[in-house]
């Protein structure tokens, strides 16, 4: 480690963030790439976000990552936001620039992409339909993220057809809203099958989905990563589909910020994922 390199300093803001994976993703690649710094926790409630945000700064925080509740109130708070980052509507990571202002982004869809190309080298998004289950928040990134990477036809089933219906006309083609009791025929033909809600996640109901229509060459992924094999992932190993867990969404997001705090791209290795499965 050479001595004149400086310290640098970056952390997570959320409510709670006690539970946080970041600091030990982010530590790992610090120790990895023998650079000095740290990656704290910063637990900071609603009404103290913008203190919190205006002092990054004057702390010497080379930037953070913005987690729950604070994805879309941090936004006015930043100086810039990035194109991908206003059409997704939310921030994930702040960066304080070398003239003190405070730069906005979001690299949720930039980590699905990442995942799904890791799982699957060759996969493309214009190989046919995708099915997206879930219009929340998670969903806006995989979304803009499906639509960047050229895909032609997006089915997207919600539970509240109006919040899927809202995403379509705001993103546009190629989504298309489908009414969620309609959700097991809009596999039909789907090359890609994508879980956005929350359903399977630990403590919540498994989702209902009758996977016969879908293609057995469709890869199926689910961006939960608690438990890492959801129910969904269950049922279609069992048929004989790829998948692909929502561990390396949450990894490979990472990346792009520990670039813009430390100077170095890392990467999602084994050891990496083997250490985070560990805090699973
Ligand atoms: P969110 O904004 O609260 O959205 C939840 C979604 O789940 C909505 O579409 C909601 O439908 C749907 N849903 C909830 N309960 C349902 C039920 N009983 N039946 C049918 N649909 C139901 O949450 P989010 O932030 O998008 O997160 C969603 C999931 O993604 C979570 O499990 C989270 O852990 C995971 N996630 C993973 C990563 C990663 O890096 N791998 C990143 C972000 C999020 P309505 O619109 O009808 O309420």
């Amino acid at each position: 480690m050479a001595n004149d390199q400086p310290f640098i300093l970056a952390g997570v803001m959320g409510w709670p963030v006690a539970h946080s994976r970041s600091p030990a993703l982010h530590t790992h690649w610090i120790r990895e790439h023998g650079l000095k710094g740290s990656y704290v926790l910063l637990p900071v409630a609603p009404d103290l976000l913008g203190d919190a945000v205006r002092g990054l700064r004057a702390l010497g925080f080379a930037g953070c990552n913005i987690t729950i509740p604070h994805k879309v109130a941090a936004m006015p708070l930043v100086d810039h936001i990035d194109p991908v980052a206003q059409r997704i509507g939310a921030i994930n990571t702040i960066v304080v620039n070398k003239d003190g202002s405070l730069s906005g982004y979001n690299h949720d869809g930039f980590g699905y992409i990442q995942s799904l190309l890791q799982a699957q080298p060759g996969w493309r998004a214009d190989t046919g339909p995708i099915t997206v289950l879930g219009a929340g928040g998670a969903a806006r990134a995989v979304l803009v993220a499906l639509i960047d990477q050229g895909a032609t036809e997006i089915r997207l089933c919600n539970r509240s057809l109006d919040k899927a219906q809202a995403l379509a006309d705001e993103l546009g083609a190629p989504i298309r809203a489908v009414p969620w009791s309609q959700r097991h025929e809009a596999l039909r033909g789907a090359a890609l099958l994508v879980n956005t809600t929350s359903l399977g996640m630990k403590g919540q109901d498994p989702l209902d989905l009758a996977l016969d229509p879908l293609p057995v060459t469709a890869l199926v992924s689910d961006i939960i990563y608690v438990p890492m094999q959801t129910p969904l992932l269950a049922q279609a190993l069992a048929r004989g589909n790829p998948v692909v867990n929502g561990l390396g969404m949450l990894l490979h997001q990472a990346r792009p910020a520990f670039a813009s705090w430390f100077g170095v791209m890392p990467e999602v290795t084994p050891s990496l994922r083997h250490a985070i499965e560990a805090t699973l």
